[in-house]
């Protein structure tokens, strides 16, 4: 029988890759990782977390404001820029420690360089070669910007968390999670922000009321937006960055950056990945079946890099699932397929959107009768704090089940919100339940459990 060095070798430290290898270790397997850069790949170094602490940073702007109305005054605390940077650094890399802790105590292998694959079953990295019966390839993803005159003057999301000086006019391109993002943040840093996106609304895929309503609710906060216009140039001037733009209303601006948030794409060079008998899908991304197995059955891809849904989570409930196939037999595991059905999912903009299952359009789609439940409406809060600020909800009810299908939010931490109504719609919650379930008052989530009536009835309904 052929022996390996290790039963799985993982390549990739992000998400998907960490939670792979520790857990498989955890259940017995000899286990491997590599990594090229710091451990906890995106998410970690330069996506969920340090955006998460900038969004709460750019938070208080907003609640000094705020608090006028209920008494307090003063002048607002100063911004300091590098003191963030400087505390950001410090926790990530506190972060990056306990990550590599966690993998050493489950007895993981931990390997520094850049890997590649050799054959189904050996994997290289620099001038060293190993072998494992399992390969799992977990590579994540990397900012894509399209070609364009001036295209060496922009910076990506990677660069942003560390940009020297504090960017005082920031235009920011795309229509996307980063893109929204980075313009809430940067805006309530202090930063004059412009943001253009080719399309008519932002967040394409989203709920058209949640499109149409962040729109509104970024503009409030100061966000300009060039919606339906492109970048044509960008040149350096003495005053800072000139930028051209065909459609829209205004331009071109003069700016300190130039964020482009244009998509990411799947890391899959220099992996060896055609050498070993790896395929790709038409994407660009690893091309794998229900069980996250590649075109070489020994060699498995989860996350970014299969490019589905990218999405820390998505990247952890994968890897658990190719786990259990692999090692987990012992531990009475059954092989299972992964569900992609009702993944909530935040987008961190001012105020935040909370989103799990249909939008309007889709459920529509899917469900064809279906009823929709709707409120906008100002905050207790904000009937002192002197805010316009509004918040949206809606439910999605299929008529013939009364399933609840759909649930978005635009409001303060609708992320918190709706991660707890994603387990009852899971659970299948109808709207009968909903209706059944006591609200907490006075909070903004107990309008879920209160919304009677619908407010439109869709097309081909027959109520
Ligand atoms: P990654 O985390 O990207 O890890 C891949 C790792 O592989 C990296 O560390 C890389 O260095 C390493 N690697 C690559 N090639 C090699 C090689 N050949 N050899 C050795 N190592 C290699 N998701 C959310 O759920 N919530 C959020 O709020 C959120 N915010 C985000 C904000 C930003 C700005 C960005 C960019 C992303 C955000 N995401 C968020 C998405 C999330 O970060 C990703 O979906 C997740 O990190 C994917 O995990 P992964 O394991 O597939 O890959
Ligand atoms: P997205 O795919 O979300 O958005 C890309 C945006 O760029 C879209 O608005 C797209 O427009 C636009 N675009 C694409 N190509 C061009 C082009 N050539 N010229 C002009 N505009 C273009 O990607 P992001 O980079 O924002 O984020 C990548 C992924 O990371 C997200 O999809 C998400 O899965 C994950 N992420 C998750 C977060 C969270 O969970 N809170 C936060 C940040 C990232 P159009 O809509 O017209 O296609």
């Amino acid at each position: 029988m052929q022996t390996f060095d290790f039963d799985l070798f993982v390549i990739g430290g992000g998400s998907g890759g960490v939670r792979a290898a520790r857990m498989a270790a955890q259940r017995g397997a000899r286990v491997a990782l590599v990594e090229v850069a710091a451990m906890g790949g995106t998410c970690v170094n330069v996506g969920c977390i340090p955006k998460k602490l900038y969004s709460y940073a750019a938070h208080f702007a907003d609640s000094f404001e705020e608090s006028h109305g209920f008494g307090w005054t003063g002048e607002a605390p100063v911004f300091n820029w590098d003191v963030l940077k400087t505390n950001r650094a410090r926790e990530i890399l506190r972060l990056n420690g306990i990550y590599n802790q966690l993998l050493t105590n489950a007895g993981v292998t931990i390997i520094t360089g850049w890997a590649s694959l050799v054959d189904g079953h050996t994997v290289k990295v620099e001038e060293r070669s190993f072998t494992a019966k399992n390969i799992l390839v977990s590579t994540g993803g990397t900012p894509t910007v399209p070609a364009l005159p001036g295209r060496e003057h922009i910076v990506t999301s990677d660069q942003m968390f560390d940009l020297d000086p504090f960017p005082r006019r920031l235009l920011v391109v795309g229509g996307g999670y980063i893109a929204c993002e980075f313009a809430s943040i940067f805006n309530g840093l202090g930063s004059e922000v412009t943001l253009v996106h080719r399309g008519e609304k932002l967040l394409t895929g989203f709920d058209e009321d949640v499109r149409s309503f962040i729109a509104a609710e970024m503009e409030k906060t100061g966000v300009k937006l060039q919606l339906a216009s492109e970048v044509t140039a960008i040149t350096k001037t003495g005053d800072g960055l000139q930028v051209s733009l065909k459609g829209g209303h205004a331009g071109p601006f003069t700016v300190d950056s130039v964020l482009y948030a244009t998509g990411r794409v799947p890391n899959t060079n220099g992996l060896g990945l055609e050498a070993a008998g790896v395929k790709l899908n038409s994407k660009g991304a690893i091309e794998i079946n229900a069980h996250y197995q590649t075109s070489v059955p020994s060699i498995y891809a989860l996350g970014d890099v299969t490019a589905r849904l990218q999405l820390t989570p998505v990247a952890l409930g994968e890897a658990m699932v190719v786990v259990d196939q692999l090692f987990g037999a012992a531990a009475g595991k059954k092989p299972r397929c992964m569900s992609y059905e009702f993944v909530p999912t935040a987008v961190f903009t001012h105020p935040n959107i909370g989103t799990v299952g249909y939008s309007e359009a889709a459920a529509r789609k899917e469900f064809g009768k279906v009823s929709v439940y709707r409120a906008d409406f100002k905050a207790l809060k904000h009937t002192l704090s002197g805010s316009t600020e509004r918040t949206l909800m809606k439910l999605l009810v299929e008529d013939a089940t009364d399933r609840v299908v759909g649930l978005h939010m635009v409001g303060p931490d609708a992320g918190e919100i709706v991660q707890g109504f994603a387990v009852a719609m899971k659970a299948g919650a109808t709207k009968a339940v909903f209706d059944s379930t006591i609200g907490i008052h006075p909070t903004v989530a107990e309008e879920f459990v209160t919304m009677r009536e619908p407010v439109q009835v869709l097309a081909g309904s027959n109520a």
